[in-house]
C-alpha cells in the first residue's frame, strides 16, 4: 500500500551525507533509491486544481519542461552541496552557461569575460551575445590590471572559468568578484574543472556557479547534464521564466543517473586528484615532455593562488611533448596519442577512465591560430583527464608511448 513518507530533514548534514541523501523525497512505496519519475506531464483531480496550478496558487508539478520530482531531487542535492539557496538542472553544461548568461542580459548590456574559455563558452561570449547588441570585453584572466581596467565602467555580467580549459590558468576569484561588484556586475563562474568538491566560488564572492554535470558529476561517461546555482531570487525570478519558456530541461532519466554520480563524487574526485598529482610529478621528470601544467605542482605559475582557492589540483593535466627536428608539434602529439594502449583518445573529461585529447585539433580547432597562441595552447599540447585506474598502469602506458614516439 502506498503511503506518503515524510522526507528527512537534510539541512544540517555534512556535505558527504548530503551527496548520498540530500533532497531525497521517498514516494509512498518506501523505495531505497531515489525514484525515477519518467513522466512528461501530471494529472489533476479537478479542473479547478489545474487552474490553481497554472496560476501558481498551489505548489505542484505541472509539466516536466519546468519541473519534475527526480530533477528536483538533483537540484536540491546540488544546492546543498554547493551551499547555494537554489539550483536549476539543465540538459547540458552549455545549456547551463547559455541560460545563466542570456536570462539576465539584454541589448545594450556589457559582459567582461576571460580569454581562456571552453570552446563553446568562447563561442557564446564572442559570437552569439554580440548578435544581440551586447558589448563584450575579453581580458587575460590572470592579469588583474586588465580586469580592473575592463571593470572600471558599468557592466552587467562577468564570466570566467578557473582552472581554465586546457591551459589550467587560475583566476583570482576574490579579486575579480570585488571588481565585478564594483562595476554592478554579477560574477558567473564555470566551475567544471574544479568540481563542487574542490572549489566553492561563492565563498570568494561569486554570484552564480555553472556546471557541466556531464563531466565529473556523472563521471562515468553515461549522460549529459548541467546545473546553474545561485540565490532563490536569481533562480526563481530571473532564470526560471527563461528556462521554462525556452526549454533546456534536464531529462528525469539523466537527473537520476547524475544523482547516482553525486553519491560517489567525493571519493572519485579525491582518488582521481591523487592520481593526477602523482602523474604530474612523474611527467615532470620524463624526457620527451617539455612542459607540465598542473595547478597542484609547485612549478605552476599560480600554484599558491590555486591552493588558496582549491582543496587540490583536480584531475586535469596539460603537457607539451618534445618534437623531432623534422616534425611539428601536432605530429608529435598525434604519434604519442596513437601509441597509448590504455588511455583513450577522447575529448570528454572527468571520467573514471583516463582520457586524452589534442586541443588544437579538437576542442579548440575553431579558434584562429594566433588567438590560440595568445591563449597558450601550443601545437604539441595534450590535455589528460586522469581517471580512477591504478596510477602505475597509467605511468607505464605514458612511458611506453613516449618511447614509441
Ligand atoms: C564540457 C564543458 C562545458 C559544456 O558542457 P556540456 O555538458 O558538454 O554541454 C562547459 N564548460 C566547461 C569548462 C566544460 O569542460
Amino acid at each position: 500500500m502506498a503511503k506518503k513518507k515524510k522526507s528527512k530533514k537534510s539541512n544540517t548534514w555534512r556535505p558527504r551525507t548530503q551527496m548520498i541523501r540530500g533532497g531525497q523525497e521517498r514516494s509512498g512505496f518506501d523505495e531505497t533509491c531515489e525514484a525515477l519519475y519518467l513522466t512528461s506531464g501530471y494529472v489533476y483531480d479537478k479542473a479547478e486544481e489545474a487552474r490553481a496550478a497554472f496560476k501558481e496558487e498551489i505548489d505542484r508539478f505541472v509539466y516536466s519542461r519546468f519541473g519534475n520530482p527526480t530533477v528536483s531531487i538533483f537540484e536540491k542535492r546540488m544546492a546543498l552541496l554547493e551551499g547555494t539557496q537554489a539550483c536549476r538542472g539543465t540538459a547540458t553544461g552549455m545549456a547551463a552557461v547559455f541560460a545563466a548568461l542570456m536570462c539576465q542580459l539584454k541589448t545594450g548590456n556589457r559582459v567582461v569575460a576571460s580569454r581562456a574559455l571552453f570552446g563553446s563558452c568562447q563561442y557564446i561570449v564572442t559570437e552569439i551575445l554580440p548578435r544581440f547588441g551586447i558589448e563584450i570585453t575579453i581580458v587575460d584572466g590572470t592579469d588583474l590590471g586588465q580586469w580592473q581596467e575592463a571593470l572600471s565602467r558599468e557592466t552587467q555580467a562577468v564570466f570566467l572559468e578557473t582552472p581554465s580549459n586546457p591551459t589550467l590558468e587560475i583566476i583570482d576569484l576574490k579579486a575579480v568578484a570585488d571588481l565585478a561588484h564594483g562595476a554592478g556586475a554579477k560574477l558567473v563562474v564555470d566551475n567544471v574543472f574544479a568540481t563542487p568538491i574542490l572549489q566553492h566560488p561563492l565563498e570568494f564572492g561569486a554570484d552564480i556557479v555553472v556546471y557541466s554535470a556531464t563531466k565529473h558529476i556523472d563521471g562515468q561517461g553515461r549522460c549529459m547534464g548541467g546545473a546553474v546555482l545561485g540565490t532563490t531570487e536569481f533562480c526563481n525570478d530571473i532564470l526560471k521564466p527563461f528556462v521554462r519558456h525556452t526549454g533546456p530541461a534536464l531529462s528525469p532519466f539523466n537527473a537520476w543517473v547524475l544523482l547516482k554520480g553525486l553519491e560517489t563524487l567525493e571519493l572519485r574526485i579525491e582518488a582521481q586528484s591523487n592520481n593526477a598529482l602523482e602523474l604530474a610529478t612523474y611527467l615532470s621528470g620524463l624526457e620527451g615532455v617539455t612542459k607540465v601544467i598542473y595547478p597542484g605542482l609547485a612549478s605552476h605559475p599560480q600554484h599558491e593562488l590555486a591552493m588558496k582557492q582549491m582543496a587540490s589540483g583536480s584531475n586535469l593535466i596539460s603537457f607539451e611533448l618534445a618534437c623531432g627536428d623534422s616534425e611539428d608539434g601536432k605530429e608529435a602529439a598525434f604519434r604519442f596519442q596513437n601509441a597509448l594502449e590504455l588511455i583513450d583518445i577522447s575529448n570528454n573529461l572527468g571520467d573514471t577512465k583516463s582520457l586524452i585529447t589534442h586541443p588544437v585539433t579538437t576542442t579548440h580547432q575553431r579558434i584562429e591560430p594566433e588567438e590560440r597562441a595568445r591563449m597558450g595552447i601550443g601545437e604539441s599540447l595534450v590535455r589528460l583527464s586522469v581517471g580512477l585506474e591504478d596510477v602505475d598502469d597509467l605511468k607505464e602506458d605514458i612511458a611506453q608511448a613516449l618511447k614509441a614516439v
